[in-house]
């Protein structure tokens, strides 16, 4: 069981008020009005009752490897889930089926379906955070995505006060979102992903990915060559932790990739015809997804743009915002975002909206 998640740094008591910069990879947020860690999901459930009876506000708070946390912290209780495991709950000739503890570092679990021969999750290799995070967000790189394996989810509906079992068709899943994501009424307990039992990974979908393993697209590969290539992939972009690198102290991507209508992808074209052909993938139905890095980078926002307090866009990625200084404020990190925001769409008409969970500040 590896530690990868920030814990205090002062020998304090965890429960004490304390700043929740130290538990987001951003390194940014105020402090919490009380702080609770939970080892269960029976203490999951616990800290989140015992909050509502004080009449506080929650705020379920995993790896913060996905929030931005304003300067003024949090008023209520913060309950940081870290409950871990997992155990085959169903299997056949096939497939298995894992259930997976919510504070399970998501990683080690990538890892370990790997070294099984469980195939699924790998080119989800080097993603921070914790297994009960990524349906909030239906977390995806390098062509695969949760909503693929995820069979259902083990979550406390804090509407009726009970813990409910949600089927994956239930979950609302699309492209970096879910019926989780900005709600308060769910708080996931676990999640069951079905994986094939084969060495090989699915088709490789996403070209830099195929050329990185020197295969086509389509072509399958074993497990441990598709997770080797995603993380070093990742890393050569700042997309794998490095407590030393402050390339890597962001949420990863700022903003989501724009979906557009056809009509409106017909009106940015226009506005970007001096740049070439932006690059583009088709969406289901008739919309266009748009490239947020393109976008950022022909609006005049490249690699290294510094905004205030030493904030940054990462040295090795357009999409990611960086408190690279360590030192920086919330607001100083949201008004880089604003400016972004607003050169994109001076330039090309076209609005970015943030990746990541803003909770006490807006961009
Ligand atoms: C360097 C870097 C690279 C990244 N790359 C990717 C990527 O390739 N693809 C991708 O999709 N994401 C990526 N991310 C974003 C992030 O890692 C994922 O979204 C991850 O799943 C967040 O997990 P977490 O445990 O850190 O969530 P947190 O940041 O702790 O929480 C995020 C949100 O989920 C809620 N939440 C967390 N746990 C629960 C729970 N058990 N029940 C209910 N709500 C909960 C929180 O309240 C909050 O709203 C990256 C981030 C970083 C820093």
């Amino acid at each position: 069981m590896s530690d990868v998640y920030a814990e205090p740094t002062t020998g304090a008591d965890p429960t004490d008020p304390a700043t929740l910069a130290r538990y987001t990879t951003l390194r940014l947020g105020g402090a919490a009005r009380r702080l609770e860690t939970a080892g269960s999901a029976e203490e999951i459930v616990q800290k989140v009752q015992d909050a509502e009876a004080r009449d506080e506000p929650v705020l379920i708070l995993a790896g913060g490897s996905n929030v931005v946390i304003g300067d003024q912290g949090f008023p209520g209780t913060v309950v940081l889930v870290r409950a871990r495991g997992f155990r085959v709950v169903a299997e056949d000739a096939d497939t298995v089926t894992v259930r997976v503890e919510a504070g399970e570092p998501w990683d080690d679990l990538v890892a370990a379906t790997v070294a099984q021969g469980w195939s699924g999750l790998e080119c989800l290799s080097g993603i921070p955070g914790s297994a009960g995070a990524t349906p909030i967000q239906n977390v995806g790189a390098y062509g695969q995505e949760v909503a693929e394996t995820i069979t259902g989810v083990q979550a406390y509906d804090r509407t009726h006060h009970e813990v409910v079992r949600i089927e994956a068709g239930d979950c609302g899943f699309v492209y970096r979102g879910s019926i989780f994501k900005y709600s308060d009424r769910w708080v996931v307990l676990s999640v069951d992903f079905r994986l094939a039992r084969s060495p090989l990974s699915g088709p490789v979908r996403y070209a830099e990915l195929a050329r990185a393993l020197g295969v086509e697209v389509g072509d399958r590969v074993p497990l441990a060559d598709a997770r080797a290539a995603v993380l070093r992939l990742r890393a050569g972009k700042g997309m794998v932790l490095d407590a030393d690198d402050p390339d890597t102290w962001s949420v990863g991507s700022f903003f989501t990739n724009p979906v557009l209508e056809r009509e409106a992808f017909e009106l940015f074209r226009e506005r970007a015809a001096d740049l070439g052909e932006p690059p583009s993938w088709p969406g289901a139905g008739d919309v266009v997804k748009v490239s947020a890095a393109w976008l950022i980078d022909k609006a005049g926002f490249g690699k290294g743009y510094p905004g205030p307090e030493g904030v940054a866009i990462s040295s090795k990625h357009t999409l990611a915002l960086t408190n690279r200084s360590g030192t920086a404020s919330t607001s100083a990190l949201v008004a880089l975002a604003r400016e972004i925001r607003d050169g994109v769409h001076d330039r090309f008409g076209v609005t970015l909206h943030p990746e990541p969970v803003l909770i006490n500040c807006t961009i």
